[in-house]
């Protein structure tokens, strides 16, 4: 894989699509010049094995338990949400740049969360936070075949 060829996987959260910020927020990545190569509208569900509290994807094959808080939990099963893979160069910290701080009152304008959240546990998005993680996440979330291989029109105008 090249170095513009990382990919991220970023989910708009229930808070975000029952905000009518799907759009808003894919914008900021297609702007930015990544290119999305997977997405869908997907209801998380739960399933409990010893203490943790897992989330995943309906699909009954495949589960993950994600390192959040009773409330993240809570906050991720409330409504359908909008999974998606992004690529390109620096994918997954960059990813994260566009996304803001966790805490939104920490998060510059410009940002996703400095423009259109408030509270924490009602920041919008999730993105992943390592090229390691990012690969779990994107299996988990999809299968092989959903995640799509094209050159993007815009790459040669995009990368130098
Ligand atoms: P992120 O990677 O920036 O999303 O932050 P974390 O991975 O640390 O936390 C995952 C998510 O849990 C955050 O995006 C928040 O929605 C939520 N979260 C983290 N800390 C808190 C908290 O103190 N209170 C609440 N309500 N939610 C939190
Ligand atoms: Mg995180």
């Amino acid at each position: 894989m090249s170095a513009n060829e990382e990919q991220t996987f970023i989910a708009i959260k229930p808070d975000g699509v029952q905000r009518g910020l799907i759009g808003p927020i894919i914008s900021r990545f297609e702007n930015r010049g990544f290119k999305l190569v997977a997405m869908k509208l997907t209801s998380p569900a739960r399933s409990t094995s010893r203490s943790t509290t897992l989330i995943s994807p309906p699909s009954p094959s495949s589960r993950v338990s994600l390192p959040q808080s009773t409330n993240t939990t809570e906050d991720m099963l409330s409504g359908p949400i909008c999974a998606m893979v992004w690529e390109g160069k620096d994918a997954v910290k960059t990813g994260r740049v566009l996304l803001g701080a966790t805490n939104p009152l920490a998060s510059a304008p410009g940002t996703i969360r400095g423009d259109y959240a408030i509270d924490v546990g009602r920041n919008v998005c999730h993105g992943s936070d390592s090229v390691e993680n990012a690969k779990k996440e994107i299996a988990l979330w999809f299968g092989a075949s959903e995640v799509l291989k094209y050159t993007s029109a815009q790459a040669a105008w995009v990368y130098e």
